[in-house]
């Protein structure tokens, strides 16, 4: 007689809800056990807003479900079973015995914390333990360290070509870029205009299963950041299909040319709202692509759109995880500027008069959600103008955003936003006065301060702050390039003007630490 060969555990995590992913694939759907667990030290390892924490749970409980009606045995823990350790490391392990187990398979963890948790899993137990690469990612990390091996400079430019070239994503039959270049970033920086009428993201109706979990999420995590009501978000692969189709008609053609910009009461603009069902897996990067490029190549957008797009898939999302597996787990310590300031309160309760940052901490709190410009040039340049620990601020990102995940959420926080690392992700550091937000938005014309004013307790704070920044970190930037044209105008000022920036800084600042 043969002896069957023992069940395997398949352990899929809150952002691996695929039946692509590589462990359902390497699985047997007749022999194996496919484990999902909510815990407690996921859902607060940090403070997540509570539309994050409702809608990964409710994405797991509908991936569940749709695992079962294909055939699969499911072991799902809710987080209020009993006996739940609130550990994923202990629910494996729980797991194991209550199905007498001989091997674990999983697709490795998007962040390293929960990556070196199940190595040190593996090593213990006395299990056959396959941790197998996420190839829902177009560049695995050893490709990526290859890549990055020997270059002095790791920009993001030069990755963007190779993965257009590697997979086809608007290359022409000769080998060339359609429409003859590679970026069309220049076209991507239009000004708002006040009449614009965006469509709004594709809302969804709540479920029983949503519903359930919107109730457990109210009393389990009623104190963390942020509105969990309205709820609208998409929870199944379905829906977040349809989303993205909803996109791609109404908005993507605008969404190159408004990219950047910011108006008060319009949230979404011509984003896609994509991130968080891509980074949990109810969206496929490439199928979007490939769903971007016939989309152009059948004349229904222009190629400025499919490539602003594009570019931010197989670009910047690969390139920020390249650059998170090269670096952890030292990466989070970096802090060029040596920046210690506290993080200010009115990032979490948006009182400030400040009305860009009020503007996007209030969207944040409402829907989970902030489009890249105001993750980048408000909340993230205020915060490296004043000087705040780049810890801190990346708390706070990881906590308040749907999209969340340290691989995607760091990179961006700490390299692109803070310029913790000196610029190994960033040429330069993105920071930038008050003009900048009022060309690129209509937030000033609700504001206490006047962005016209360049000091003074009524100036624009981001105007003396800007300048600040420049004199005090002038020893570790001035030899930047990208910025000696800043620099020259900064000795061109005369005097007076010198001797004003740091008073109304320190006063500025002081009065945030007050
Ligand atoms: C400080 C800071 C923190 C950020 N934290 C996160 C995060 O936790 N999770 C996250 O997914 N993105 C993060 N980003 C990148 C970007 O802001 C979001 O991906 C984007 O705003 C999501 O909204 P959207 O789907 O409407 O994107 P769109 O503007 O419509 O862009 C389309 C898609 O491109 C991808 N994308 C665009 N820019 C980036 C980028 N810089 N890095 C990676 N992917 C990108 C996203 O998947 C996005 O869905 C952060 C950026 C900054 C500056
Ligand atoms: S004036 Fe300054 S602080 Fe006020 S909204 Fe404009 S940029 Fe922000």
């Amino acid at each position: 007689m043969t002896r069957r060969s023992p069940n395997r555990l398949v352990l899929i995590l809150g952002d691996q809800l695929t039946q692509s992913v590589a462990a359902l694939r390497a699985a047997d759907r007749k022999r194996d056990v496919v484990l999902l667990a909510e815990v407690q030290q996921e859902a607060s390892y940090v403070r997540h807003h509570k539309k994050k924490i409702a809608f990964v749970l409710s994405a797991m409980r509908h991936f569940a479900d749709e695992l079962a009606d294909d055939g699969w045995r499911v072991d799902y823990v809710k987080l209020n079973d009993q006996g739940n350790s609130g550990s994923i490391v202990v629910e494996v392990e729980r797991a194991l015995s209550r199905h007498g187990c001989g091997c674990v398979l999983v697709t490795k963890p998007g962040e390293w914390r929960l990556f070196d948790a199940l190595e040190k899993l593996r090593e213990r137990l006395n299990v056959d333990f396959n941790i197998l690469e996420d190839d829902r990612f177009l560049c695995s990390g050893c490709e990526f360290a290859k890549w990055a091996n020997g270059r002095k400079k790791l920009r993001m430019e030069h990755f963007y070509r190779e993965m257009r070239r590697r997979t086809g994503l608007l290359m022409d039959e000769h080998g060339e870029p359609c429409g003859g270049r590679w970026n069309f970033d220049t076209e991507n920086r239009k000004p708002p205009k006040k009449e614009l009428v965006p469509a709004s993201p594709k809302r969804f109706l709540t479920d029983e299963t949503t519903q359930k979990v919107l109730q457990l999420v109210d009393v389990q995590f009623g104190d963390h950041f942020g509105e969990l009501e309205p709820f609208w978000f998409a929870v199944t692969r379905k829906q977040a299909e349809a989303a993205f189709d909803h996109f791609v008609e109404n908005s993507l053609e605008q969404f190159g040319d408004y990219q950047d910009a910011m108006l008060l009461g319009k949230p979404f603009l011509y984003h896609a709202v994509a991130s968080l069902y891509l980074n949990v897996g109810l969206l496929d990067p490439l199928g979007m692509c490939r769903q971007v490029d016939d989309a152009y190549r059948m004349g229904h957008i222009s190629v400025y759109a499919a490539e602003g797009f594009i570019r931010q898939i197989i670009g910047w999302r690969e390139y920020v995880r390249g650059i998170y597996w090269l670096q952890m787990p030292d990466y989070v310590h970096l802090n060029f500027f040596e920046h210690q300031h506290p993080l200010p309160d009115f990032y979490w309760t948006a009182q400030t008069d400040m009305a860009c940052i009020r503007a996007c901490v209030e969207q944040t709190r409402d829907e989970a959600y902030a489009h890249h410009i105001q993750r980048l040039m408000i909340t993230g340049n205020f915060a490296m103008l004043v000087g705040v620990d780049p810890k801190a601020v990346h708390e706070w990102y990881l906590a308040v955003y749907a999209d969340a995940y340290e691989w995607v959420e760091l990179p961006n926080t700490l390299g692109m936003s803070q310029f913790a690392d000196g610029g190994l992700l960033g040429s330069k550091p993105y920071a930038a006065a008050g003009n900048y937000i009022n060309r690129m938005s209509d937030y000033c014309s609700d504001c206490h301060y006047n962005v016209k004013e360049k000091s003074g307790p009524g100036a624009c704070p981001f105007n003396y702050l800007y300048w600040d920044f420049l004199w005090r970190h002038r020893a570790k930037l001035a030899g930047n390039p990208r910025l000696a044209h800043a620099y020259r105008t900064l000795d061109r000022m005369d005097n007076r003007r010198k001797a004003e920036i740091p008073l109304d800084a320190n006063r500025f600042i002081q009065g945030l630490r007050a």
